[in-house]
Protein backbone atom coordinates (compact mmCIF):
# COMPACT_ATOMS: atom_id res chain seq x y z
CA UNK A 1 0.00 0.00 0.00
CA UNK A 2 1.29 3.20 -0.97
CA UNK A 3 1.46 6.33 1.86
CA UNK A 4 -1.02 8.40 -0.24
CA UNK A 5 -4.71 6.83 -1.10
CA UNK A 6 -6.41 7.58 -4.54
CA UNK A 7 -8.89 10.03 -4.61
CA UNK A 8 -11.53 7.32 -4.85
CA UNK A 9 -10.63 4.82 -2.21
CA UNK A 10 -13.59 3.12 -1.28
CA UNK A 11 -12.26 0.56 1.52
CA UNK A 12 -14.29 2.42 4.04
CA UNK A 13 -18.04 2.69 2.45
CA UNK A 14 -19.77 4.48 4.80
CA UNK A 15 -16.87 7.52 4.69
CA UNK A 16 -17.15 6.99 1.06
CA UNK A 17 -20.54 7.57 0.49
CA UNK A 18 -20.10 10.28 3.29
CA UNK A 19 -17.28 11.99 0.58
CA UNK A 20 -20.70 11.68 -2.08
CA UNK A 21 -22.85 13.74 0.13
CA UNK A 22 -20.12 16.22 1.02
CA UNK A 23 -19.66 16.43 -2.58
CA UNK A 24 -23.28 17.58 -3.39
CA UNK A 25 -23.74 19.73 0.03
CA UNK A 26 -20.53 21.67 -0.10
CA UNK A 27 -19.28 21.28 -4.15
CA UNK A 28 -16.42 23.72 -3.64
CA UNK A 29 -14.47 21.29 -0.36
CA UNK A 30 -11.67 19.06 -1.20
CA UNK A 31 -14.04 15.92 -0.27
CA UNK A 32 -11.49 13.17 -0.76
CA UNK A 33 -8.91 11.51 0.95
CA UNK A 34 -6.53 14.11 2.62
CA UNK A 35 -2.76 12.81 2.20
CA UNK A 36 -0.24 14.05 4.75
CA UNK A 37 1.41 16.83 3.86
CA UNK A 38 4.60 18.51 4.56
CA UNK A 39 8.30 18.18 4.91
CA UNK A 40 8.59 14.74 3.39
CA UNK A 41 12.27 12.96 3.83
CA UNK A 42 13.53 16.35 5.27
CA UNK A 43 10.80 16.00 8.36
CA UNK A 44 12.18 15.64 11.76
CA UNK A 45 8.69 15.29 13.43
CA UNK A 46 5.69 13.82 11.55
CA UNK A 47 2.48 14.40 13.93
CA UNK A 48 -0.63 12.62 13.20
CA UNK A 49 -3.81 13.82 13.86
CA UNK A 50 -7.16 11.63 14.29
CA UNK A 51 -9.11 12.50 11.13
CA UNK A 52 -9.38 15.57 8.34
CA UNK A 53 -12.18 17.73 9.71
CA UNK A 54 -15.13 18.62 7.57
CA UNK A 55 -15.10 22.24 7.05
CA UNK A 56 -10.60 21.71 7.86
CA UNK A 57 -8.85 19.83 6.14
CA UNK A 58 -12.02 18.12 4.23
CA UNK A 59 -12.35 21.27 2.89
CA UNK A 60 -8.80 22.63 2.33
CA UNK A 61 -7.36 19.10 1.21
CA UNK A 62 -4.61 19.68 3.14
CA UNK A 63 -4.38 18.19 7.18
CA UNK A 64 -4.55 20.69 9.61
CA UNK A 65 -5.33 23.53 7.44
CA UNK A 66 -8.67 25.58 7.76
CA UNK A 67 -10.17 25.28 11.02
CA UNK A 68 -8.76 26.20 14.91
CA UNK A 69 -6.88 23.25 15.38
CA UNK A 70 -5.04 24.10 12.46
CA UNK A 71 -4.17 27.08 13.94
CA UNK A 72 -3.50 25.95 17.27
CA UNK A 73 -1.04 23.54 15.76
CA UNK A 74 0.89 26.30 13.71
CA UNK A 75 1.17 28.74 16.21
CA UNK A 76 2.61 25.74 18.81
CA UNK A 77 5.10 24.78 16.11
CA UNK A 78 6.20 28.52 15.49
CA UNK A 79 6.65 29.42 19.10
CA UNK A 80 8.67 25.95 19.75
CA UNK A 81 10.72 26.83 17.02
CA UNK A 82 9.78 24.25 14.56
CA UNK A 83 10.17 25.57 10.75
CA UNK A 84 7.67 23.97 8.12
CA UNK A 85 10.34 22.65 6.17
CA UNK A 86 11.44 20.28 9.19
CA UNK A 87 7.44 18.87 9.97
CA UNK A 88 5.21 16.55 8.17
CA UNK A 89 1.56 16.31 9.34
CA UNK A 90 -1.03 13.58 8.84
CA UNK A 91 -4.21 12.17 9.82
CA UNK A 92 -4.71 8.43 10.98
CA UNK A 93 -7.59 8.04 9.35
CA UNK A 94 -7.63 9.99 6.06
CA UNK A 95 -11.08 10.64 5.37
CA UNK A 96 -13.65 13.07 7.17
CA UNK A 97 -15.86 10.62 9.42
CA UNK A 98 -19.42 11.57 10.52
CA UNK A 99 -19.29 13.57 14.02
CA UNK A 100 -15.50 13.14 14.06
CA UNK A 101 -15.77 9.65 14.79
CA UNK A 102 -14.19 6.90 12.95
CA UNK A 103 -15.39 3.55 13.34
CA UNK A 104 -12.87 0.46 14.36
CA UNK A 105 -13.36 -0.91 11.14
CA UNK A 106 -12.33 2.06 9.03
CA UNK A 107 -9.28 2.78 11.58
CA UNK A 108 -7.99 -0.67 10.32
CA UNK A 109 -8.81 0.11 6.92
CA UNK A 110 -6.44 2.72 7.17
CA UNK A 111 -3.67 1.37 8.99
CA UNK A 112 -1.63 0.24 5.66
CA UNK A 113 -1.62 3.83 4.43
CA UNK A 114 -0.68 5.19 7.85
CA UNK A 115 1.90 2.40 8.26
CA UNK A 116 3.82 2.92 4.94
CA UNK A 117 4.10 6.69 5.51
CA UNK A 118 5.73 5.62 8.68
CA UNK A 119 7.81 3.40 6.90
CA UNK A 120 8.55 5.87 4.31
CA UNK A 121 9.68 8.78 6.56
CA UNK A 122 12.60 8.39 8.51
CA UNK A 123 11.58 11.56 11.19
CA UNK A 124 13.17 10.26 14.60
CA UNK A 125 10.00 12.38 16.81
CA UNK A 126 6.23 11.41 15.61
CA UNK A 127 3.65 12.82 17.80
CA UNK A 128 0.18 11.28 18.41
CA UNK A 129 -2.63 13.68 18.86
CA UNK A 130 -4.80 11.76 20.94
CA UNK A 131 -5.12 8.23 21.52
CA UNK A 132 -6.75 6.82 17.99
CA UNK A 133 -3.51 8.10 16.43
CA UNK A 134 -1.36 7.18 19.86
CA UNK A 135 -2.61 3.20 18.89
CA UNK A 136 -2.62 3.23 15.18
CA UNK A 137 1.16 4.33 15.56
CA UNK A 138 1.72 1.52 17.27
CA UNK A 139 0.04 -0.71 15.67
CA UNK A 140 1.79 0.25 12.62
CA UNK A 141 5.11 0.23 14.37
CA UNK A 142 4.44 -3.61 15.15
CA UNK A 143 3.91 -2.59 19.11
CA UNK A 144 0.79 -3.62 21.01
CA UNK A 145 -1.07 -0.26 22.18
CA UNK A 146 -1.77 -2.42 25.53
CA UNK A 147 2.16 -1.88 26.19
CA UNK A 148 2.78 1.29 25.64
CA UNK A 149 -0.65 3.13 26.96
CA UNK A 150 -1.90 6.64 25.90
CA UNK A 151 -1.83 9.27 28.00
CA UNK A 152 -1.04 12.96 27.65
CA UNK A 153 2.57 13.37 27.90
CA UNK A 154 3.66 10.15 27.84
CA UNK A 155 6.86 9.36 25.36
CA UNK A 156 7.24 5.28 24.20
CA UNK A 157 10.43 3.92 22.03
CA UNK A 158 8.97 3.06 19.03
CA UNK A 159 11.96 1.17 17.34
CA UNK A 160 14.50 1.97 14.80
CA UNK A 161 15.59 5.08 16.92
CA UNK A 162 12.45 6.56 16.76
CA UNK A 163 10.24 7.85 19.68
CA UNK A 164 6.66 8.59 19.93
CA UNK A 165 5.45 11.27 21.98
CA UNK A 166 1.56 11.49 23.06
CA UNK A 167 -0.67 14.67 23.52
CA UNK A 168 -4.28 15.17 23.95
CA UNK A 169 -6.04 15.81 20.46
CA UNK A 170 -5.47 19.81 19.79
CA UNK A 171 -9.59 20.13 18.85
CA UNK A 172 -11.56 23.03 19.44
CA UNK A 173 -13.93 20.82 21.60
CA UNK A 174 -10.77 20.20 23.83
CA UNK A 175 -9.32 23.71 24.03
CA UNK A 176 -12.66 24.90 24.58
CA UNK A 177 -13.48 22.04 27.18
CA UNK A 178 -10.02 23.12 29.61
CA UNK A 179 -8.91 19.22 28.25
CA UNK A 180 -5.80 20.65 26.54
CA UNK A 181 -4.77 24.26 27.27
CA UNK A 182 -2.42 26.13 25.50
CA UNK A 183 0.46 25.94 27.93
CA UNK A 184 -0.31 22.01 28.09
CA UNK A 185 0.05 21.67 24.37
CA UNK A 186 3.42 23.79 24.22
CA UNK A 187 4.41 21.61 26.81
CA UNK A 188 4.81 18.50 24.76
CA UNK A 189 7.37 20.30 22.53
CA UNK A 190 9.20 20.94 25.22
CA UNK A 191 9.51 17.35 26.00
CA UNK A 192 10.35 16.35 22.35
CA UNK A 193 13.10 19.11 22.89
CA UNK A 194 14.15 18.06 26.13
CA UNK A 195 15.20 14.46 24.65
CA UNK A 196 17.04 16.31 22.34
CA UNK A 197 14.47 15.79 19.65
CA UNK A 198 13.50 19.62 19.16
CA UNK A 199 14.45 21.83 16.48
CA UNK A 200 17.90 22.90 15.59
CA UNK A 201 18.82 26.07 17.24
CA UNK A 202 18.27 29.47 15.16
CA UNK A 203 21.64 30.91 14.27
CA UNK A 204 22.62 34.06 15.76
CA UNK A 205 22.97 36.87 13.19
CA UNK A 206 26.38 38.09 13.09
CA UNK A 207 27.57 41.45 14.28
CA UNK A 208 28.36 43.75 11.81
CA UNK A 209 31.44 45.03 11.30
S1 LIG B 1 -10.44 6.32 5.47
FE1 LIG B 1 -8.61 5.52 4.42
S2 LIG B 1 -9.09 3.38 3.90
FE2 LIG B 1 -11.04 4.41 4.41
S3 LIG B 1 -11.85 5.12 2.42
FE3 LIG B 1 -10.64 6.82 3.28
S4 LIG B 1 -8.57 6.57 2.44
FE4 LIG B 1 -9.67 4.64 2.12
Amino acid sequence: MTAAPPGDCNLCPRLAAFRAANRRAFPDYHNAPVPGRGAGLAARLLIVGLAPGLRGANRTGRPFEGDRSGDLLRTTLDAAGWPAGLVQVTNAVKCVPPENKPTRSEIAACAGYLAAELAGLPAPAVLALGRIAHDAILRAAGLRPAAHPFAHGAVHALGAGRTLFASYHCSHYNVATGRLTPAMFAGIFATIAGRGLGPPPTPRPTAGR
